[in-house]
Order: structure tokens, then C-alpha cells, then sequence
């Protein structure tokens, strides 16, 4: 490092902000601004913390405080990159579509290839089909993909664009040829969350490569992701597979597509599941779903495929993997070997061993219905108590399945199941009825402040950790993650709070 008196000087972002003329001008600000005294201030916060103003929140009807969830159309941008070569382009604003990009790529830390149609005002008026139109046109001619998948937002949902005709159009005004395949989903934002996106998304990309190819039995069970923000959980499902002697196929497989390695080259389209390959799952001998809350809307077309479909929880924790094993060795008929046994047996080991710092913590945990559901069953397997079980995106289904999940055990007795709250609705939980840790995603990470909880960070979005969506926390491998990261970070609490007699060398 340099030492020249000239060298630059590059405070972090703690140390900038805290010099005396950002100090001094946060203070010209605040008499700008005219707010309140600080002791005002500080009287509200505390009532909002009390039982009196959770009342008062949970009463309110037409009002969102930060939701938990995204918006449709971030759910059919993750699912188009599930595909090789494939494209994804919004029909709607720019600013959307920088949304989605940046969004993901907080999450994942890679490029996301995303491309949008551009409206704007003129386009709100007029209707979107020339815009359509010369996106995909651009976007074929630029960056050659072989397949583009068309999600909307809420302006070309407002004003009713169909994309079937427009992508028709586009085709006949000879701005994409024939053979491109362009499947499309309406994914208007007003409804669902991204994880509606994804499956709406994924619904349009398989009707259409499956399309007349119905066939003779090609051997194969198809797996279906849903939405995983864990680019591992897809490694390691595959890996599992392997072990078993399973022909298979992940319908909507991003892990190489947001998990690329640097080689000093850029590709654009590192990775997902080939087109034909896909267009072939239609004559697999069964679909395995890992998200059966959200992968409705895929369901209903294998319905129609000759294979069975068995939807399953997401297999986080010995129960939901267990019956992930037990399940696909039974449709595909095999024995499971000896390998996959020692690793349960490895994990429950682990668990044994880790117990003791996990049993009868109280637990507040948040996400999208799925996640919710398996990590609960994880959670439970521990001796953990869940108290506050929230989900933005979850309905009624949802919460009947949680509930019977939590029933299953004696450590879930104390909990309440809040479909359709938000982070808001959870912050008076917390205050209200204290828990020693919050599980979900980093949009927790005031209330973990605030509330002077530990938040352990799973699900969607994590922006402000590195990595763990690299590593999975499905099957018995990627419970002994999960497994690791949960004790280890409540082994740090441990020690940072120890009075000196218990600062122990042992853990
Ligand atoms: S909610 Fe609508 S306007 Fe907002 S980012 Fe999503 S599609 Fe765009």
C-alpha cells in the first residue's frame, strides 16, 4: 500500500458518515425538516411496541408496511434463466426491469441478463406492441439467445397488452423468425409475489417446448425447483439423484446461470436446462414438485402428462428429506444405497450434538410459504420453539399446512400462523411476545436491531451476507449446513455475551 501523503484516501461507509461535516449536516437537516422533539419520538417508538398498538395494527385492512415478497414478474426473470440460452424480457418500464436485475443480483452477486420492452408514457396511452415488438427484435439481433421468455409488469397489465397477439405481430412483421421460441406469462404485480411469477413463468416456458411432443416413456424424472433463491439446493438435489441412480432432469435449473466461475471470459448464457431436454420432461415417468405451495400453476399442465406428479415440502431437515428420498427412489423404483443412509446418520449425529444450544429457543421465522414450511420442519426437529410464524405471500392453504406441521410436534404448541402479514405486522409480534431469534431474510435486520434479537439469515433476499446461496440447505448435506451456520452463530452470541467464568474453551 502506499504511504505517499498523496495517496487516496477511502473511509468505508461507517467512518464517512460519521465525520463531523455529515454530522453537522444531518443536525441542518433535521431543523429543516421540523420534526418532533426527540423525546416525542422516543415516546411513539415505545408505544408502538406495546400490546395497545398491536391491536391497532393487526386491525388495519388497506394498508402494506413492508411486505415481505417481490413482485410477479422477478419470479418469471429467475425462471427464464432456468433455461439454456434463454432471455428473459419484460413487457413494461425500465425502471421494473432494473428492479429485477439488481434485486437478483444483490442476492446471487452475478450479472442477470435481463432485457425490457421500455414503455413509457407514450406506451400507456398508445398500448405496448410497438415497443414489444422492436424489443424482441433488438434484443434476437444483440444478444442471440435461442430462446426468449416475455413476463409483464403492472403498466402493460393495466392496459390490458396480450402478448399472445404480440408476439404474433412480431413474428409476421418479420421482426423475429418462425423457429425462435417466445413463450410468454402474464405476470401482473397488483397479484402474488414473485413466487406466483416464477410458476406462471415456468407454466409458459414448459407448455410451450412440450407442445406436440408427447411420447413413449423417455426413462426420466423431471424435478421441479420452484422458487430457490439456494443455487446449492440444486447442485445437491442433483447430487443426490446421481447417488441413487436416477435419470433425471431439473425443470428450471439456475444454479450455473447465477453461480458461473470466473474464467476471464464472459458468457451470457452460462447455463440451464437445454431446450429439448425440456421440451422431452412431458414424457417423463413422474414430476417431483420441492415447493407445492407455489408450483400451482406448473402443476395443472403435468396433470396432463402421462407421468404422476408428487408434490412435496422442500426437503430442509431429516422428515422433509427423508421423504424427498423415500419418494423419488419409489416412482423411479429404486433401492436407497448405503451412501445417502450414513449421511442421514451423519446429520442426525450433528443434530444430537448440537442440541443442547438450540432446544426451547423461541423462534420468530418469515418468507415465502414454502421456505417457511420446510425450515419449520427443520426448526421443530431441533427442540425449537416457533412463536411468530409469518408469511406476506402465504394464504389460507399455506397456513392450514403450517399449522399441521406444527401440530406434529410437541415444540410447536406456542405458535401462531400470520398469512398475508408483513414485516410491520411482525415487529409488533416481536415486541409483544419476545423471541431469541428471528429467522428469514436481511429485510429483518432492523427489527433484529431494534428488537436486540439475533437474525439468522435464510430464504429470499439475502443482500448484506455473502455466499449462503452458494451452499445448500436441502437433503441430509445441506441440513448439516444450515445446521452448522445456526449453532455456530448462536455459539458466537454465546461468547460475546459470557460473563468471564463461563467464557468457555468448550462449546
Ligand atoms: S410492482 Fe409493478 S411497478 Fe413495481 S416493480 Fe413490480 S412490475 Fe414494476
Amino acid at each position: 500500500m502506499s504511504t505517499s501523503p498523496d495517496a487516496l484516501t477511502v473511509r468505508d461507509h461507517n467512518t464517512l458518515f460519521n465525520s463531523p461535516e455529515y454530522q453537522e449536516q444531518r443536525e441542518r437537516k433535521k431543523q429543516f425538516e421540523g420534526g418532533s422533539a426527540p423525546e416525542e419520538v422516543a415516546r411513539v417508538a415505545e408505544w408502538t411496541r406495546s400490546w395497545e398498538y398491536r391491536e391497532k395494527n393487526f386491525a388495519r385492512q388497506h394498508l402494506t408496511v413492508n411486505p415481505l415478497k417481490a413482485c410477479q414478474p422477478l419470479g418469471a426473470v429467475l425462471a427464464a434463466l432456468g433455461f439454456a440460452g434463454t432471455l428473459p424480457l419484460v413487457h413494461g418500464s425500465q425502471g421494473c426491469t432494473s428492479y429485477f436485475r439488481g434485486h437478483l443480483s444483490r442476492h446471487f452477486k452475478e450479472p442477470v441478463p435481463t432485457v425490457s420492452s421500455s414503455m413509457t408514457e407514450d406506451s400507456a396511452v398508445f398500448g405496448g406492441l410497438s415497443n414489444l415488438i422492436e424489443a424482441l427484435g433488438t434484443s434476437v439481433h444483440l444478444y442471440k439467445p435461442d430462446m426468449v421468455a416475455v413476463s409483464t409488469t403492472c403498466m402493460a397489465e393495466v392496459i390490458g397488452d396480450d402478448l399472445q397477439n404480440f408476439i404474433a405481430s412480431a413474428r409476421t412483421k418479420g421482426a423475429i423468425t418462425e423457429d425462435i421460441p417466445v413463450p410468454y406469462a402474464h405476470t401482473p404485480s397488483f397479484v402474488g409475489s414473485h413466487v406466483l411469477g416464477y410458476d406462471n413463468m415456468l407454466r409458459g416456458i414448459l407448455s410451450y417446448l412440450t407442445e406436440g411432443k408427447k411420447s413413449t416413456s423417455n426413462g426420466t424424472i423431471n424435478i421441479v425447483p420452484g422458487f430457490d433463491p439456494y443455487v446449492g439446493n440444486i447442485r445437491e438435489i442433483k447430487r443426490l439423484l446421481t447417488l441413487l441412480g436416477i435419470k433425471h432432469v431439473v425443470l428450471g435449473d439456475h444454479s450455473d446461470s447465477l453461480d458461473s466461475p470466473a474464467t476471464g471470459e464472459y458468457h451470457m448464457y452460462p447455463g440451464g436446462t437445454p431446450l429439448a431436454v425440456a421440451g422431452d420432461s412431458i414424457n417423463a415417468d413422474a414430476t417431483v414438485f420441492l415447493q407445492a405451495l407455489g408450483s400451482k400453476r406448473t402443476k395443472e399442465i403435468v396433470n396432463g402428462w402421462a407421468g404422476e406428479a408428487v408434490m412435496l415440502n422442500p426437503p430442509i431437515g431429516i422428515a422433509n428429506t427423508d421423504t424427498f428420498v423415500t419418494e423419488v427412489a419409489r416412482v423411479a423404483g429404486v433401492e436407497v444405497p448405503d451412501e445417502i443412509t450414513a449421511e442421514r446418520g451423519r446429520l442426525l449425529d450433528a443434530m444430537t450434538d448440537s442440541h443442547a444450544y438450540l432446544h426451547g429457543k423461541r423462534v420468530a421465522i418469515a418468507g415465502d410459504p414454502d421456505f417457511v414450511n420446510g425450515m419449520l420442519g427443520f426448526l421443530l426437529e431441533m427442540g425449537m420453539e416457533p412463536i411468530h410464524v409469518v408469511s406476506s405471500n402465504g394464504d389460507a392453504t399455506w397456513a392450514e399446512r403450517a399449522k399441521g406441521i406444527l401440530a406434529a410436534s410437541p415444540f410447536g404448541a406456542k405458535a401462531t400462523v400470520w398469512p398475508g402479514k408483513d414485516a410491520w405486522h411482525l415487529r409488533s409480534l416481536v415486541f409483544t411476545e419476545p423471541v431469541d431469534l428471528i429467522v428469514g431474510p436481511t429485510h429483518l435486520k432492523h427489527l433484529a436491531r431494534e428488537a436486540n434479537v439475533q437474525l439468522f439469515r435464510a430464504g429470499f433476499p439475502i443482500f448484506d451476507r455473502h455466499h449462503l446461496h452458494r451452499f445448500p440447505i436441502y437433503g441430509y448435506a445441506g441440513g448439516l449446513h444450515l445446521l452448522t451456520q445456526l449453532v455456530n452463530s448462536i455459539l458466537d452470541e454465546v461468547d460475546r455475551n459470557a460473563p468471564d467464568h463461563s467464557f468457555d474453551i468448550v462449546r
